[in-house]
């Protein structure tokens, strides 16, 4: 399938979507948009996977996000089943998730350290399964969910060299954060908020082209001129074309590089 638009991070299996799914992916189908859907625990991962099987223009990954489902404990092995499947792309979303962490008041390191143990054991079966880390990092003071994930990142490059690879999703970084997971051979992904937010135009024009993706993150995070509404990947053209505007550069140039980026980070086959 040739595709004018990828969507790198979408929850299309989510059950928002379970009433029109079938007449939102022709769509997406009849406008050369695919998509990566993106599991968040054990469940939801086998939902994306449903999904994947089922159209040819969506793709999937498997993991367990740092603070969705606090109450799985990550089982390895029937990770491992669903991540050699052929569609799935990526292990994730996994990483850091501190916004919520003084929630945690008296227990903050052990949940802290909660998060960088499931954060390692994935890194580390990503690379045993040769798949890319599809990254969620959300920080609560300063850049310091980020700060740390680049840390072990950092230790995980020098054991594991050009195997560790992948992409930071819904990146709300600064340019120095963003350069430091380019470094180590990392993406960055924007989503829907930079139609709205002016405070990410700096990052988007300092990172080069090639380094970086537009996503939807949909049902979440709806881009303008659609807010308000249920966010869905055939967006994603909104987050393109915006990225070609702080830019400076021709939109079709974008799309093209945008869509190489996806197949190149992801291994997507067409
Ligand atoms: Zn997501």
């Amino acid at each position: 399938m040739h595709s004018n638009y990828i969507d790198v991070h979408s929850h299309i299996h989510d059950k928002v979507f379970d009433a029109d799914r079938d007449q939102l992916v022709l769509e997406m189908k009849e406008k050369g948009c695919a998509t990566i859907t993106v599991g968040t625990d054990f469940i939801e991962s086998s939902k994306a996977k449903e999904v994947a099987e089922k159209y040819n223009n969506v793709w999937f990954t498997v993991g367990m996000h740092p603070v969705d489902n606090r109450n799985e404990a990550f089982e390895k092995e029937t990770y491992r089943e669903l991540l050699i499947h052929p569609k799935c792309v990526a292990l994730g979303e996994c990483g850091l998730d501190y916004f919520h962490i003084k929630e945690f008041e008296g227990n903050k390191d052990a949940e802290v350290d909660r998060q960088q143990r499931l954060f390692m054991e994935q890194i580390e079966l990503a690379v045993a399964c040769d798949k890319p880390l599809m990254l969620h990092g959300r920080p609560d003071e300063g850049m310091d969910a980020y700060e740390d994930m680049l840390f072990i990142l950092g230790n995980a490059k020098k054991k594991h060299g050009e195997k560790l690879r992948g992409n930071a999703h819904f990146f709300v970084g600064t340019v120095d954060i963003a350069t430091q997971f380019n470094d180590l051979g990392f993406t960055v992904s924007f989503s829907g908020v930079i139609t709205f937010a002016k405070m990410y135009e700096e990052v988007v024009r300092v990172v080069p082209l090639e380094m970086m993706h537009a996503e939807t993150d949909s049902p979440y995070a709806t881009p303008v001129p659609h807010r308000g509404k249920r966010n869905t990947p055939l967006y994603v053209e909104h987050i393109y074309e915006k990225i070609a505007e702080i830019k400076g550069l021709d939109k079709e140039e974008v799309r093209e590089q945008l869509v190489k980026n996806a197949h190149r980070v992801f291994g997507l086959t067409f």
